[in-house]
């Protein structure tokens, strides 16, 4: 069979007929077109052009009917009046659609006519497949649309396990490119850039299994080369392959200059975008004016779940922008600002001075409110600039655009005075790299009127004056019904015959008419044309020429028109570098007057960074929980300090009394000093952190086949491999999916590890109270707790974070407030008390009868003294042997036990402490 078998639920009957949903359908032109563009696409949607609609048939059709909530029709009835399933989209605005449908999750491929069906010879239109949109590649062209940038990302896998990315968006063309050493890190960066698409080669599915919910497309290895770029070059012309060898040639020196340790790997991850694109008809975009290679190691590097769970870009429920650090801080005016801002939280510096120079200007323009003001104002008129040039590049500029573009670059000088006048070198340097490119505006100015249309369907948007060959053409289209009417009064007053008439017919043209009556006053020059019964019709030479001209001026006006508009275009497309230049400069100027400007309304300081150890901060507040606290409520703002005495702080409390808040807070802030913000903070003061780990929230990744206590695990094991004693480290919780003794051990464990090799600075948020125990032993360990009243039998949340360790939970008293029915409560302050009299075995013997589920696990310790009876992990390993304990332990313990920590004072502790520590200890 030679069409469609592909296509389920169609089985041909012969050559020229087939059966679908049953309805046998006769084989057309059509069809047939139609079947051979699906074949070549069978994973597409397939939008199949057919006169002002895009139609889509078969199981397509159903497809997208339900998506787009469109009418089911049907085509090429049968006799007995049912047809092929067809539902279809007006031409016009496809882009509305195909933004739908790429949303959620199809791939379209649109196949045009290429050839005008007005003058289209044989028995059908010619059609073919001009773009295949996908996840992406969509550049998303609606009014209003999404300023984010839109990533496809290409993967390589190097022989030596390590992963070379390169990642496009194609509607700024902004790519850049990097190295990582396995999957996790390359979910970190694939999370920071915010992919949407990721082509690869065969991976055997670990890429599938790593990046649940984005689309994966696999490709020959071969793809993925040099060869496969140089061969494309060669098969096609010139002029089609807009991103020139010349300049591929330059971007592989710069990305030899890296450093990579496999530049070839990055190397062939940038091709194997390319010829992906290929494949979906794109052009190879000149619009890549540079690639940005990078090694992950210059920046803050900040994992994936981190990035998830600090809620950077989205919020963890919902996913939307708005509760997220992003939607915090964004009071960007422009796209390129938004693009960009969203691109410096996601890398964070590591340089000092780099982050102190972001911090001057920011500071310039906090306290420039007038300069700030004026810069934003200015920067509002501007347009999407990146994008602009990219539509230049990609030759898909409309004359509105052309229109915007030049007001953008009218704005400039203006930004570059105000520029040049600021404190800060950041913003003087701008000014002296932004160019007004005031030929190209002045071109644009001269040729295009204000109000252009925004696509090619109407012509005439080009100002009188501007060319006298279009406006001869223009004259004669809009002026020639007058000059028509002026020639025939002047023939009249010349003959002297008022009954004359200059008309028009479909075949013979204009002509004169002259009644029968009147022929006796025909002048010489009138030449005869027909004769009628009452009258003759002549034509002159100048009624000739100007019939001519006047037939042909509509088209030779368009066509004029499109010659000057691609003349306009050649020649702002000689401008590329220089404005992909101006958009790069103002997208900055914009980050940092919004920084500024978020920093002023919000109450933000000025952060100091230095290459010390030090985490102060005062006064912190969490920048997006104190935004949407109730109405009511007010933030409670904390002191954090850490140092190098210090450094592990393990932090007790209730349930709901803001631990969670108190450490996350603390890595926004590293987080937001580092990309140059200002902070929520009266000071903060922090030593410059390579990376930030966290372990917090507890999510099942059910579709990996992950627990929550795997994901909880994974991710510790993650932070005490690649944490450094210059990460920070924060930590809600460990070890709560597993029984108690299981967790406290590796909570303690992980503690003791952190603390002791690796040294990173941390905050450790945990219900374990036995953990406080560590300060004693540790150093660098400090307790601190979040403060509660206790009233009657409530508890009252003072959000205050203060040194030592809490009391107790107040798990029973959080209960109480969720709402848990009072005979459970009562219950449980019951067993509660019998745990606080008993050891936790004597709970067991006492309540057998009744409790079926209080078997403690055969693995575990028979209580928790055994912790408390070793020595840290880490100061004195040991090998493992069954735990006896000495006489003089067996009674330290005896004696702890049955030690009364309510009507015990701290200084009471430490003398009881002391005291056995000398009997144990001499
Ligand atoms: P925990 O981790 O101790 O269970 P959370 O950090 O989740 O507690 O905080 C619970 C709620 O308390 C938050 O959702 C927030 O509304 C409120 N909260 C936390 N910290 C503060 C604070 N410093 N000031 C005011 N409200 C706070």
């Amino acid at each position: 069979m030679k069409y469609g078998e592909e296509l389920p639920g169609l089985t041909w009957v012969n050559e020229n007929s087939f059966i679908y949903g049953g309805i046998k359908t006769k084989l057309t032109p059509w069809i047939e077109q139609y079947l051979d563009a699906k074949r070549q696409n069978p994973d597409a949607l397939l939008l199949f052009r057919m006169g002002d609609f895009y139609e889509t048939f078969f199981d397509d059709a159903k497809v997208i009917a339900r998506a787009l909530d469109l009418t089911l029709t049907s085509r090429s009835k049968n006799e007995e009046g049912v047809g092929l399933p067809m539902a279809g989209v007006p031409h016009r605005t496809i882009n509305e659609y195909l933004f739908s449908l790429v949303e959620q999750g199809f791939r379209v491929a649109v196949c045009d006519q290429l050839e005008d069906p007005a003058t289209a010879q044989g028995t059908i239109v010619k059609r073919g497949i001009t773009q295949i949109v996908t996840p992406g590649t969509l550049c998303d062209d609606r009014p209003g649309n999404d300023r984010n940038a839109r990533f496809l990302s290409g993967v390589f896998m190097n022989t030596d396990k390590s992963i070379a990315l390169a990642n496009l968006d194609l509607s700024t063309g902004y790519c850049t490119m990097t190295e990582v050493s396995n999957i996790q890190e390359l979910a970190s960066e694939l999370q920071r850039v915010n992919v949407r698409e990721i082509v690869t080669h065969d991976t055997q599915g670990a890429l599938d299994k790593a990046f649940t919910g984005i689309p994966v497309e696999v490709r020959p290895r071969a793809i993925f080369s040099q060869t496969s770029l140089l061969d494309h070059w060669k098969s096609c012309d010139e002029s089609e392959t807009l991103l020139s060898k010349e300049k591929f040639l330059t971007f592989l020196a710069s990305i030899e200059d890296t450093g990579f340790r496999q530049p070839d790997g990055v190397i062939s991850a940038f091709c194997g975008i390319l010829m992906y694109l290929v494949e979906l008809h794109y052009k190879l975009t000149s619009n890549i004016e540079q690639v940005y290679p990078y090694r992950a190691e210059a920046f803050m590097q900040i994992d994936a779940s981190t990035f998830q769970n600090l809620e950077i870009y989205a919020t963890l429920r919902g996913g939307g922008k708005k509760g997220s650090l992003l939607g915090e801080l964004d009071e960007t005016v422009t796209s390129g600002g938004a693009r960009l801002m969203q691109n410096w939280l996601a890398y964070p510096l590591k340089d000092v001075k780099q982050i102190t120079a972001r911090l001057d200007a920011v500071e310039n323009m906090y306290n420039d409110v007038e300069m700030r003001e004026a810069l934003r104002g200015l920067l509002n008129a501007t347009g999407d600039l990146e994008r602009l040039t990219t539509k230049i590049a990609n030759d898909r500029i409309m004359p509105r655009e052309l229109v915007m573009l030049k007001t953008t670059l009218r704005v400039i000088p203006e930004i570059t005075k105000r520029c040049s006048n600021a404190q800060a070198k950041y913003f003087r340097r701008a000014a002296t790299q932004l160019n007004p490119l005031v030929k190209l505006a002045d071109e644009i100015d001269r040729a295009i009127v204000e109000d252009a249309p925004s696509n090619l369907n109407d012509t005439n948007f080009f100002n009188p004056g501007y060319d006298e060959e279009l406006d001869k053409y223009r004259e004669l289209d809009e002026h020639g019904a007058q000059w028509l009417l002026n020639y025939e009064a002047k023939q009249r007053t010349e003959t002297g015959i008022t009954s004359l008439k200059v008309k028009y017919h479909r075949v013979f043209g204009y002509f004169i008419e002259v009644p029968k009556s009147k022929l006796s006053g025909v002048p010489e020059s009138y030449i005869r044309s027909q004769t009628l019964t009452n009258a003759d019709r002549f034509y002159t030479p100048e009624l000739k020429e100007y019939e001519e001209n006047i037939l042909n001026a509509k088209s030779k006006r368009g066509e004029r028109e499109l010659e000057l508009f691609a003349d306009i275009k050649m020649f702002a497309a000689h401008h590329i570098p220089m404005l992909m230049r101006n958009a790069r400069i103002l997208a900055h100027i914009d980050v940092l007057t919004s920084l500024a400007y978020t920093a002023h309304h919000r109450n933000y300081t000025r952060p100091l960074i230095d290459e010390t150890r030090a985490f102060v901060l005062n006064n912190a507040r969490h920048p997006v929980v104190e935004r949407f606290l109730p109405k009511g409520e007010r933030f409670v703002p904390n002191d954090i300090e850490l140092g190098d005495n210090s450094r592990f702080m393990v932090i007790t409390g209730p349930n709901m009394a803001g631990k969670s808040t108190i450490i996350r807070q603390a890595a926004i802030i590293t987080l937001m000093a580092q990309m140059g913000s200002f902070v929520p903070a009266e000071a903060a003061h922090i030593g410059c952190v390579d990376r930030i780990f966290s372990r917090v929230g507890a999510s099942d990744n059910l579709a990996l086949g992950q627990s929550t206590f795997m994901v909880e695990m994974t991710e510790t094991a993650n932070i005490l491999k690649n944490a450094t004693a210059n990460s920070l480290v924060i930590l809600d919780e460990i070890g709560r999916g597993t029984s108690t003794y299981d967790g406290l051990s590796l909570a303690w464990s992980i503690t003791e590890y952190l603390h002791t090799k690796v040294g990173a600075r941390t905050l450790f948020a945990t219900h374990y109270h036995e953990l406080t125990e560590l300060e004693n032993v540790l150093p660098g360990i400090q307790n601190a707790s979040i403060a509660v009243k206790e009233y009657d039998k409530d508890i009252i949340f003072l959000r205050k974070l203060i040194r030592g360790a809490a009391s107790r939970s107040y798990g029973i008293e959080v209960a109480r407030l969720a709402g848990i029915p009072k005979e459970v409560i009562d219950r449980a302050e019951s067993i509660l008390k019998l745990l606080e009299q008993n050891a936790h075995g004597e709970l067991v013997r006492s309540e057998a009868g009744k409790e079926t589920a209080s078997k403690s696990p055969k693995s575990a310790p028979q209580n928790p003294r055994q912790l408390f009876s070793q020595r840290s992990l880490f100061s004195a390993p040991e090998p493992e042997k069954s735990v006896s304990l000495d006489p003089n332990t067996e009674a330290f313990l005896e004696a702890f036990y049955a030690l009364s920590l309510d009507t015990t004072s701290p200084i009471q502790a430490l003398n009881w402490l002391y005291k056995w520590q000398k009997k144990l200890h001499p």
